[in-house]
């Protein structure tokens, strides 16, 4: 840790406090994540060594670069490529009545399924994608952050300061006990994103694992063996779940244009295989009439 000055408290994340950081001969910013594995006292396993040193390799403009691992005692500390904000804060910096503009919003979203089809091209998952961890600077530039540690380290369902990780990006199918799940998680999450963007409030704020479901249910209606073949025979799958019966995202959804709502439904579509790819949602229309130099780094 000799390498770098830690500086003030950036925050708390899924893994532990996240420091700013300056390296000591180049000057350059970094923020610096102490990660607290669940045995601490037996050393740093060495698949969690594998998959972090795999993590080095996804570079792509629009993820936060893994500078650097370093190896103390039984501790792990990332260092990452700094960035002046994340999405949420930058959300809450535009204050009261005031909302992203239709431009930056599409070039935020554009950039972040960029990032996705790179990992996911790779097999790589994000799984716990949230604004926390989508970080931006002043130049409309956004980088995801953490992507695959959820499987490097796992992901603890509280935070070391004991509250609990959000529910709010969450795939139906993982919350109802699904053992596969794949890519589509994390587009599902980007959907969630999406409306959080537009309407500048989380979409389904739920507070527990059923509340999280229901909130789902209520605005996308309850999901049947039509809609999502298999849903029934999901490890938490109650037939007992009440029967909503309406769908109406449209009502709760502001500030979207038409072809930002149609993308908007095809990323949370309910079955796993019929919601959009990366692949796919990058060539929607909504895409069409993009002002590419909103994308300032991915489009060389
Ligand atoms: P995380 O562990 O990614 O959830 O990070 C917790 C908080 O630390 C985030 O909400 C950010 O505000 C901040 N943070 C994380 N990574 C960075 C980074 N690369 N640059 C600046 N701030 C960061």
């Amino acid at each position: 840790m000799d390498v770098y000055h830690k500086l003030e408290k950036l925050g708390e994340g899924t893994y532990g406090v996240v420091y700013k950081g300056k390296h000591k001969t180049t000057g350059q910013l970094v923020a610096m994540k102490k990660v607290r594995l669940e045995n601490e006292d037996e050393g740093v396993p060495s698949t969690t060594i594998r998959e972090i040193s795999l993590l080095r390799e996804l570079v792509h403009p629009n993820i936060v670069k893994l500078e650097d691992v370093i190896m103390d005692e039984s501790r792990v500390y990332l260092i990452f490529e700094y960035m002046s904000m994340d999405l949420k804060k930058y959300l809450d910096s535009l204050g009261q009545g005031n909302y992203l503009k239709p431009d930056m919003m599409k070039a935020f979203l554009y950039q972040m399924i960029l990032a996705i089809l790179f990992c996911h091209k790779r097999r790589v998952l994000h799984r716990d994608l949230k604004p926390q961890n989508i970080l931006v600077d002043g130049n409309g530039i956004l980088k995801i952050a953490d992507f695959g540690l959820g499987r490097a380290i796992g992901i603890p369902l509280r935070v070391f300061t004991h509250e609990i990780v959000t529910l709010w990006y969450r795939a139906p199918e993982v919350l109802l006990g699904a053992n596969k799940y794949s890519c589509p998680i994390d587009m599902w999450s980007i959907g969630c994103i999406f409306a959080e963007m537009a309407s500048k409030k989380p979409l389904f704020q739920g507070d527990s694992e059923i509340d999280q479901l229901f909130r789902i249910f209520r605005v996308l209606k309850t999901p049947t063996e039509e809609i999502w073949p298999g849903v029934t025979q999901l490890p938490d799958y109650k037939p007992t779940f009440p029967n909503w019966v309406q769908y109406n995202l449209n009502s709760h959804v502001k500030n979207i244009d038409n072809d930002g709502l149609d993308l908007l439904k095809k990323l949370l579509v309910y079955s796993p295989p019929d919601r959009l790819s990366a692949k796919q949602a990058i060539r929607h229309t909504y895409f069409d009439k993009m002002d590419m130099s909103k994308v300032p780094t991915t489009t060389a």
